[in-house]
């Protein structure tokens, strides 16, 4: 059986289903399985036959042992079996070149990848409760620079037995991404905006989970909390699954040989998508090379190349704000498995961070287990103008920034191999900036987020994504502004006051 176990050895393994409802190691620290699965290539070459449901299931039973078939298939149907992704495939390959592959991860209702795993993770978090016959009322805190926000609410509302409340930080969002959190309708949804950037935020959260006094007051309620953030297990293992989606589709389409290696490009913030391509490295897919591409908030950048991690530094508000983040949550746990579970380490890493914002690991450790590379803005909008004059097709500015970094990264290394990116937001998501991007900053002048829209739609001569119209006629149902010293105030209104 995989046990879990906290990457600061500060808490007894537990088994899937508790650190799921868990959430966070309640003294600090991740949950990790203690022992991850390797696949045959004959068990990763077979799901070439499945579907996306059925590959997921493939995937994250061995992680999640304490499900039983049925239960897993309960959690996964609703997820990937029906409409709520608007393609058949779920996550499409887009084949730009015979060597470059995006991998659409943006189909879900929210128009970026958080769906993937946020349409399943509620379901995975309240069958792991009702498992350890769990009586609160959960109540899931989001800490989210844009899109996990609303991925989440759209996963959690009207999930009987959940409450979430999602901050985000205000005005350094996109106007899009905040109509989509703010009209958000559902019985058991609260947006609050927050006078501050999206670490002040994701840190105010994990105090309030670590702070074991005010987990007592609301347990007295009734309330327990619990994270829909990648520091939840249950959101980064669902995440593992279409790195083997994207490796079984090349198959198919003999873009590649069996056992061949390919590169996976990920456009990173916090950690936790790269992460769950690490995993499924580690369980035997066939990946040459994973790219860890940021913004000019390249903090990843330096760390990867020096070994000294320091978020001490300007923070940069980008068009790229979902990679808006100094402080990458899920490095934690990749520090953890490349130590070779070194609790005393990590323990003393984190608390430098949380003291001085800096810490030193030794470079060699880091070996070459990920590129890692930059874009700043200027080049994000290049590579958009590029990809579309050249091929007709539209990219997000974080998929940008992975397309960036990757031409840098092939220029310099001369590598061959076929490379997959993800393609973490629909453009529609980030409309302003791709038309910018194409037409030059004086095309936004006088136009509403709406007509950008239609004109994006114009040029791209597709249609809006889904989850993206009649977003100007929702009533706006959210306005809570607050400060960022008062998100444990908000909790405790919305909770204990009942307002
Ligand atoms: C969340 C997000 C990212 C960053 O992913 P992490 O898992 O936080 O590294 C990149 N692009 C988009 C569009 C996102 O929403």
């Amino acid at each position: 059986m995989t046990s879990y176990i906290s990457t600061r050895g500060n808490y007894p393994p537990v088994s899937a289903s508790a650190a799921i409802k868990v959430g966070m190691v309640p003294a600090g620290g991740l949950f990790v399985p203690d022992e991850i699965p390797v696949f045959t290539n004959s068990r990763i070459f077979a799901l070439t036959e499945c579907d996306y449901l059925s590959a997921a299931r493939e995937v994250i039973a061995p992680f999640l042992d304490d499900f039983t078939a049925d239960e897993l298939s309960d959690c996964l149907k609703p997820a990937y079996g029906g409409s709520n992704f608007h393609h058949p495939l779920i996550a499409p390959l887009h084949s730009l070149t015979e060597k470059v592959h995006f991998l659409e991860l943006w189909h879900g209702p929210t128009a970026a990848f958080k769906d993937l795993a946020l349409q399943v993770m509620p379901f995975l978090l309240t069958r792991s409760a009702a498992k350890l016959s769990g009586q609160k009322e959960i109540i899931i805190l989001v800490a989210t620079s844009g899109d996990t926000g609303k991925a989440a609410l759209e996963g959690f509302k009207n999930v009987p037995g959940t409450r979430i409340i999602v901050f985000y930080p205000y005005r350094k969002v996109s106007k899009i991404q905040e109509l989509q959190m703010t009209t958000t309708d559902g019985d058991n949804t609260y947006v609050v905006a927050v006078k501050g950037n999206f670490d002040d935020c994701q840190s105010a959260v994990k105090e309030i989970f670590a702070d074991q006094r005010f987990n007592r007051i609301l347990a007295d309620e009734g309330f327990e909390l619990s994270s829909a953030n990648s520091i939840n297990w249950g959101r980064l293992v669902p995440q593992i699954v279409y790195y083997f989606w994207a490796y079984a589709g090349l198959l198919k389409k003999k873009i590649i040989a069996p056992g061949e290696k390919i590169n996976f490009v990920v456009p990173t913030g916090n950690f936790g998508n790269i992460l769950a391509g690490w995993y499924a490295q580690k369980m035997g897919l066939p990946i040459h090379k994973l790219l860890c591409a940021s913004n000019k908030n390249k903090v990843l950048t330096d760390f990867f190349h020096t070994g000294f991690y320091d978020r001490n530094r300007k923070f940069w508000q980008t068009r790229s704000p979902s990679m808006d983040i100094l402080i990458s949550s899920n490095l934690e746990r990749f520090l953890f498995e490349i130590t070779g579970h070194d609790a005393e380490k990590i323990t003393h890493w984190m608390k430098e961070l949380a003291e001085k914002g800096s810490f030193r690991a030794d470079k060699k450790l880091l070996g070459d287990s990920m590129i890692a590379g930059f874009a700043d803005e200027e080049e994000t909008l290049e590579a958009i103008r590029e990809v579309f004059n050249s091929y007709n097709y539209l990219l997000d500015t974080h998929t940008a920034v992975g397309y960036k970094v990757y031409q840098d990264y092939c220029r310099k290394s001369g590598d061959n191999t076929v490379t997959v990116i993800n393609a973490t937001a629909s453009p529609y998501k980030f409309a302003a900036s791709v038309l910018e991007a194409i037409q030059g900053k004086e095309c936004l002048q006088e136009k509403d987020e709406f007509a950008i829209l239609r004109r994006l739609e114009e040029l791209d001569k597709g249609s809006l994504h889904p989850g993206l119209q009649n977003l100007q006629q929702k009533p706006i149902l959210h306005r809570t502004i607050c400060e960022k010293g008062e998100i444990r105030g908000q909790i405790e209104k919305i909770l204990l006051t009942g307002s």
